[in-house]
C-alpha cells in the first residue's frame, strides 16, 4: 500500500474508475464489507453482505484525514457524499456510521472483469445512429412526462399558475437543495401578482424578491460556494424581475406571442432575457425547454389545438443544445465515447436514461443495454454503473437540465 499513498488522488480515481482494484469486495473501516463498483463519483452503489444496496456519492482521498484537511466537513457541496474511499485510514477519519462509510482502497494490477458500466464504448459497439435514436426516443419520453405534469398543474391550478410554478422551479435548476422547487407552492402567483399590482412599476422587482425570499427556509446565500451564475440570490433576483414585468399582462401573455413565432425557442429566450436581465442564453433556453414548452403543449392538448401540439413538438425536436452537465459529460462522453454536440431532445434523453435506469441501477431494463445485449439481471450478480465520475470542478446538478 505504501507506494499508493505517494500517488495523487487523481491516480487513485483513475484506478478505481478502471476497476484496477484488488477485489470487488471493498472493506469498510467499521468492519462491514461492501461490494463495488461505484462513483469523486456520483451515485455510487454498493451491495452489502446481506444484499442491501447502498447508494450515494463517493469521495476519494489518499488519507482519511484529507476529508477534514480539505474542509469538506463544513462544505455544503459535499453533503451528498456517503462513501469515503481512502488509501490509508487514520485516527482523523470521520467516524464511520450508517450515513458515512469510509472504505479502504487496495489497488489491483489489472482491471477486474465486469467492473463498470455494461454499455462502455457503446458508440463503437453499436452504429452511432442507433444510440442517437435511443436518446431521441428517451428525450420524447421525458418531454411527454413533463407535458403530463404540466397538464396536471393546469387542471389543478389553472394555466397561469401552472406556468408560474414550472418557471420558478426551472429557475432553480442546478442549485443545491429543494428551495426553488418548493417556492412555487409556498408563494402563489395569484397572491404575489395582486400584491405587486398595487405598487408602482419601479418598486415591483424589489418587492417580488422580498416576498419570494420569505418562501425559502433559509435566505438565499449571496456568498454560497458556487459560481456566481449559480447563486440562488442572483437567480431569485432574475426571477423577481421577470415576475414584476409580467404583472399586467401575465406570464402567459408575456410568452404567448414569442412561442407561436416561426422560431419559438429563440423568440421565447429573447423575451425571457429582456424580462430577466443577466440571465444567460443557455440558462434561458433550459427554462424555455423545461417549463414553457411543456405548458404550451399541455394547454394545446387540453384545448384540442393539434396544430399547436405539433408545432411545440417540432420545436422540442429541433431545439439547440442545452449545454453540458455532469450527466451529459458522463454518459455519452466518458462511457459511450459518443462524439459531437448533443441537441436538446437528445440531452433530455440522456437525463431520462440516467435518472430512470443508471441511478437506480436498472441496467438490465435499459434500452442501451438491451440494444447491446450484454447484461441480464438474471446473471444473478450485482453489476453497477461505476462511472459518473465528477471531479470537484463540476458539483452535482450544475449545468443544464
Ligand atoms: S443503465 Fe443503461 S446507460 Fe446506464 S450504465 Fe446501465 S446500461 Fe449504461
Amino acid at each position: 500500500m505504501g507506494r499508493w499513498v505517494e500517488l495523487s488522488e487523481e491516480a487513485v480515481c483513475r484506478a478505481w474508475e478502471e476497476g484496477r482494484v484488488k477485489s470487488a469486495v471493498v472493506q469498510s473501516l467499521d468492519g462491514g464489507r461492501h461490494r463495488g463498483p461505484g462513483p469523486d463519483f456520483r451515485d455510487a452503489r454498493f451491495s452489502t453482505e446481506t444484499g442491501q444496496i447502498l447508494t450515494g456519492d463517493l469521495e476519494v482521498h489518499r488519507l482519511a484525514a484529507d476529508w477534514l484537511t480539505h474542509g469538506h466537513d463544513a462544505d455544503p457541496a459535499y453533503r451528498s457524499v456517503r462513501f469515503h474511499l481512502v488509501v490509508r485510514a487514520g485516527p482523523e477519519a470521520p467516524a464511520p456510521s450508517g450515513e458515512f462509510i469510509t472504505l479502504a482502497f487496495e489497488p489491483g494490477d489489472v482491471p477486474l472483469p465486469g467492473w463498470g458500466e455494461p454499455c462502455r464504448g457503446a458508440a463503437r459497439r453499436l452504429v452511432p445512429e442507433e444510440l442517437w435514436a435511443i436518446l431521441r426516443t428517451a428525450g420524447r419520453e421525458r418531454f411527454a412526462a413533463k407535458v403530463a405534469r404540466a397538464r396536471t398543474l393546469i387542471l389543478l391550478f389553472g394555466r397561469e399558475e401552472a406556468l408560474y410554478r414550472l418557471l420558478v422551479r426551472a429557475f432553480g435548476y442546478g442549485l443545491p437543495g429543494p428551495g426553488f422547487g418548493l417556492l412555487g407552492f409556498r408563494v402563489s402567483w395569484t397572491r404575489l401578482r395582486a400584491e405587486l399590482a398595487g405598487l408602482p412599476a419601479d418598486q415591483r422587482p424589489a418587492r417580488a424578491y422580498g416576498v419570494l425570499a420569505e418562501g425559502f427556509d433559509r435566505p438565499p446565500d449571496p456568498v454560497s460556494p458556487v459560481r456566481p451564475a449559480n447563486r440562488a440570490g442572483l437567480r431569485l433576483r432574475q426571477l423577481a424581475s421577470l415576475l414584476a414585468v409580467a404583472v399586467d399582462q401575465g406570464l402567459w401573455g408575456l410568452f404567448e406571442g414569442p412561442i407561436f413565432r416561426p422560431d419559438p425557442i429563440r423568440a421565447a429566450v429573447a423575451s425571457l432575457r429582456v424580462a430577466a436581465p443577466g440571465l444567460g442564453v443557455g440558462r434561458a433556453r433550459v427554462i424555455v425547454v423545461n417549463a414553457l414548452l411543456p405548458v404550451v403543449a399541455a394547454w394545446a392538448g387540453l384545448t384540442g389545438d393539434d396544430g399547436a401540439v405539433d408545432r411545440v413538438r417540432a420545436a422540442w425536436d429541433a431545439a439547440p443544445g442545452l449545454g453540458s452537465n455532469f450527466i451529459t459529460r458522463y454518459l455519452p462522453g466518458r462511457v459511450w465515447k459518443l462524439d459531437g454536440p448533443i441537441p436538446a431532445a437528445e440531452h433530455q434523453g440522456c437525463l431520462y436514461l440516467y435518472e430512470d435506469f443508471c441511478r437506480p441501477g436498472r441496467c438490465g431494463a435499459c434500452p442501451v443495454n438491451e440494444k447491446l445485449g450484454v447484461y441480464s439481471e438474471r446473471d444473478g450478480h450485482f453489476r453497477g454503473c461505476a462511472g459518473r465520475r465528477q471531479r470537484t470542478a463540476a458539483r452535482p446538478g450544475q449545468g443544464g437540465r
